[in-house]
């Protein structure tokens, strides 16, 4: 069985997230979608919020799990038994940091490998700081994020 990692901030996800998932969910027996809690950033949403927004995105896809995660990627991947990482790229400009970290954690751990994917034009611009950006102008995400995220947002996030 091969278990798929997918980590990242998903802060919040967006149909660029979802499309990458969705290809990952095709190729890999199982796919973990992981947010990463990072102890020196609050972020804009609170992870609960990040991982219920994603557990409500993804329920038609049944080899899909949901979940977050302190600490090294590589770490959790062998707690996980998972042996690949998934990326997304979107840009020249993500080629250069990506490659550093999939160097980084092949060098601390060889037999986790990085496999990077794109997404379909169509959402290849977006980003969670792009809508993050968008929604705080008041401007219009529901066509960049899923309908449990733009619900969430117009509902409960009015600053
Ligand atoms: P991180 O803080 O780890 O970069 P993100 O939530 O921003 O977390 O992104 C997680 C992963 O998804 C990254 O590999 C990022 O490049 C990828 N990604 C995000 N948006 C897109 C998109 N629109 N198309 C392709 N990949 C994307």
């Amino acid at each position: 069985m091969k278990i798929a990692i997918y980590p990242g901030s998903f802060d919040p996800i967006t149909k660029g997230h979802l499309d990458i998932l969705k290809t990952a969910a095709e190729i890999f027996d199982k796919v973990i979608i992981a947010v990463a809690k990072n102890p020196d950033k609050t972020g804009f949403l609170p992870v609960d919020i990040r991982v219920k927004l994603i557990k409500d995105s993804v329920k038609d896809l049944e080899n899909v799990e949901v979940d977050s995660f302190e600490g090294l990627t590589i770490n959790y991947a062998r707690e996980r038994n998972a042996t690949v990482l998934i990326r997304g790229l979107r840009a020249v400009s993500d080629f250069e940091y990506e490659m550093q970290l999939s160097q980084a954690n092949s060098a601390l751990a060889d037999e986790v490998k990085t496999v990077f994917l794109t997404t379909k034009p169509k959402y290849n611009f977006i980003s969670s700081s792009t809508i993050k950006e968008i929604f705080l102008n008041n401007g219009d995400i529901s066509k960049f994020v899923p309908e449990p995220v733009n619900e969430y947002l117009q509902n409960s996030y009015k600053c």
